[in-house]
Parts: C-alpha cells; sequence; structure tokens
C-alpha cells in the first residue's frame, strides 16, 4: 500500500468524528473501468476501494477523497472545498482518457451523440451524479444508439468506457423518469464492476437491485418501458 495512505485516512477520520479510535482500514487500488472509489464496513473493518487512476493523486486529492468516503460512511455533510479539489483532479484525468477514447471510438458506428431531440444524455448523467452518487461517478462517453432498438433500451460497453441508450427513447412523449431509469440503471453497473460468481457473472447483485430499487419513479418507470 502507499505509504502515508493510512495515515491520510485516520487523520481525516480524527477531523470527521473527533475522539473516536478509528476501526480497522483495509485500502486498496482497484480497477475500475471508471473512476470510481468506494467505501463499506464489514465485520467492524472499514474496506475501502480507490479507482487505480488515484495511485499517482497528489496528497492533498488523497486527503480530499479520504474526507468524501468517511463522510460518505458516517453521514456527515462533504466539505465543499474538497469535493471541488476532487473533481477538478479527476476531471483534469478524464480529458486524457477522453482523448484516447476518441481515437478508440472514432468511425465505431454505435458512437453517435449524447444530444438527442428530446434528451441530452450528459446533462441527464450530471443530473443523477449528484442527485444519487455524490457527484463520484465520472462521466463515461455519453450516446444514443444510431438503431431505434426496442430490445436493449440500454448497456454499458466497458471496452468503450460508453453509456449506450436506445433513441427509441429520444422523443418527447417519453416521460424523462423513463430515460433517467435507463441511465441510472447503467450507473449502477459503474458502482458495482461485474463480479465473478462461481462461473457465472453475477450481473445484478442483490446490492444492485435494492439500489436500484430507491430510484423514485421506479415503477412507474419501468411500467412505462414495458408498454413502448
Ligand atoms: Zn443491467
Amino acid at each position: 500500500m502507499r505509504e502515508g495512505l493510512l495515515d491520510i485516512f485516520h487523520d481525516e477520520h480524527r477531523h470527521l468524528r473527533p475522539g473516536t479510535a478509528p476501526p480497522e482500514l483495509k485500502i486498496e487500488f482497484f480497477a475500475f473501468a471508471n473512476i470510481n472509489n468506494t467505501i463499506r464496513m464489514r465485520d467492524g473493518k472499514l474496506l475501502i476501494r480507490l479507482s487505480d487512476l488515484l495511485e499517482g493523486a497528489p496528497e492533498p486529492v488523497l486527503r480530499a477523497i479520504a474526507h468524501i468516503l468517511l463522510a460518505k460512511m458516517y453521514r456527515k455533510p462533504i466539505e465543499r472545498d474538497y469535493t471541488t479539489r476532487y473533481r477538478r483532479y479527476v476531471s483534469r484525468h478524464d480529458i486524457t482518457k477522453k482523448a484516447h477514447l476518441l481515437r478508440q471510438v472514432r468511425g465505431r458506428k454505435e458512437i453517435t451523440t449524447a444530444k438527442g431531440r428530446a434528451y441530452d444524455l450528459e446533462e441527464v448523467f450530471d443530473v443523477l451524479n449528484a442527485r444519487h452518487f455524490h457527484g463520484l461517478l465520472a462521466r463515461p462517453q455519453m450516446t444514443w444508439s444510431r438503431n431505434h432498438a426496442r430490445r436493449l433500451l440500454g448497456h454499458y460497453d466497458p471496452a468503450h468506457n460508453a453509456i449506450v441508450v436506445s433513441r427509441v427513447l429520444d422523443q418527447p412523449r417519453v416521460p424523462r423518469f423513463a430515460v433517467e431509469y435507463i441511465v441510472f440503471h447503467e450507473m449502477l453497473h459503474l458502482k458495482h464492476p461485474v463480479r465473478l460468481r462461481g462461473s457465472r457473472r453475477c450481473v445484478h447483485s442483490a446490492e444492485f437491485q435494492s439500489e436500484e430499487e430507491q430510484f423514485p419513479h421506479f415503477k412507474q418507470a419501468k411500467q412505462f418501458l414495458k408498454q413502448l
């Protein structure tokens, strides 16, 4: 583990919960398809996974992400300075990644545009990111599909780090919550990378499904999409 990282988390823990001894911490870097960071408590231990893209990040950025994750864990307010610092770093890195992605996807038929006639998928992503993910997910390439697929309304393509939404949904008669629901589902795939369980790919874990049900218009969205 990177030297000093544990100290950073201990400092931020002290700052958020003065006078409380921090629990045992396990921190690891993880190759998420995206810039993603997670924290959870298990058997009294805090398990922290940081995107390997943060491996070379300067100390103030690591301090910021430590604060954000611990504040989230203990339901304390997140200080704005930390969010700004973290996001500034991520977006800089995002830019280099995007340039690389553009080269990868150039000429690829599936990628068209995020701005549709009725909905702008980048805007939808940003709103959901702020509302449900503390703004912590880095935005992948967002695109309407070229065709009007009805069977596959959305998917996340990890090879190109792209969320593709069927153009069928880009119509004013489609309520915004239906588009949001499809994007939200794909964002959960970013948050929960596919795990192997035995030889079967566990694509929608119990944790995934319970988070999906938190979506404010979960039932209406499913209902609407069924009759589409
Ligand atoms: Zn899915």
